[in-house]
Order: structure tokens, then C-alpha cells, then sequence
């Protein structure tokens, strides 16, 4: 059978991260597997539209900052180094389809679901990863 060299897992940062991580780090073990830890920041731009009159760029900087942080912290309870964590600024289905390219993954690892998609069968993010990923990605059932 062949086996996985280079997974990526896509993570929400909400409080169901910790479902997908466990499983994901279990499987990258049982591979041998090195493991990539993403998390892609939306543009605060997207939530606002362009209607407030304000600079956003310091509220941008500060969830970025978070989310390195959190990462930070997943990424030592997980045993991922500083250097395989991941924080992006975009759509994260578009991200995560630039990093497989950029760095050769060959397994994608996202949750079911999550916030966007939890009345779905595959949340909304699974299901953009889905199309358009050029390797095998598998969908962690969120409970
Ligand atoms: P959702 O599209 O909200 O249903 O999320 C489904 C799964 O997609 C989550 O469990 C994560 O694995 C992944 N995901 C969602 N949003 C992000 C994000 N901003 N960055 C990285 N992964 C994400």
C-alpha cells in the first residue's frame, strides 16, 4: 500500500479543531508522515463589505497574531514545529489548494463540517477543498 509523505490539516480554530487533530496526528503517525498545520485567516474586508470608513488593517493584524498563537499552542500539544505552522490571509479553500501545490502534499486533512457548514453533509470548506485539490483528501467527521 502506498503511504502518505506530506499531510496537510486545515483547521478552523474553533472548538472542534481538537477532533480533527487527534485524528489527523494519528494517521500522519501510522504513515511515517510529515504534517503541515494550516490555518487561513479571512479578510476582515469580507465580513464588513466596504461599507465601514475605517482602516482595518490592525484588527486583520491582531486575528492573525491569534491565530499564530493558537497554532502555536496546537502545534506543541501535537508535536508540529514552528516551521510546519501554517497562517494565511485568503479563502481557505483557495489557500489550502496553493499550499498542496507549493509544497507536495499528498493528503489533505479537514473537518466534516464546522461553522459554515453544519446543516451540510460536508461542510462548505470540505466541499471546496474536494474540487479542485489535486491529491486524496479525507473529511474527519465532526460529532
Ligand atoms: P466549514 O466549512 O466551516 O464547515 O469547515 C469544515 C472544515 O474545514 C473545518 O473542520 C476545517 O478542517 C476546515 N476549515 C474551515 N475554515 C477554515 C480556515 N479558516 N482555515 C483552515 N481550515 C478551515
Amino acid at each position: 500500500m502506498p503511504t502518505y509523505k506530506r499531510m496537510l490539516v486545515a483547521i478552523d480554530l474553533t472548538e472542534e479543531a481538537p477532533q480533527v487533530l487527534e485524528k489527523a496526528k494519528a494517521v500522519c503517525d501510522a504513515h511515517g508522515a510529515k504534517l503541515m498545520l494550516v490555518h487561513v485567516v479571512e479578510p476582515v474586508g469580507y465580513a464588513y463589505g466596504g461599507d465601514i470608513p475605517m482602516d482595518l488593517s490592525e484588527l486583520q493584524d491582531q486575528l492573525d497574531k491569534a491565530a499564530r498563537e493558537q497554532l502555536g499552542k496546537y502545534g506543541e500539544q501535537y508535536g508540529v514545529g514552528r516551521e510546519d505552522q501554517v497562517v494565511t490571509v485568503g479563502r481557505p479553500e483557495s489557500e489550502i489548494h496553493r499550499l498542496v501545490k507549493e509544497h507536495q502534499v499528498d493528503l489533505v486533512i479537514v473537518g466534516s463540517h464546522g461553522r459554515k457548514g453544519f446543516q451540510l453533509l460536508l461542510g462548505s470548506t470540505a466541499n471546496g477543498v474536494l474540487h479542485g485539490t489535486e491529491c486524496d483528501v479525507l473529511a474527519i467527521r465532526i460529532h
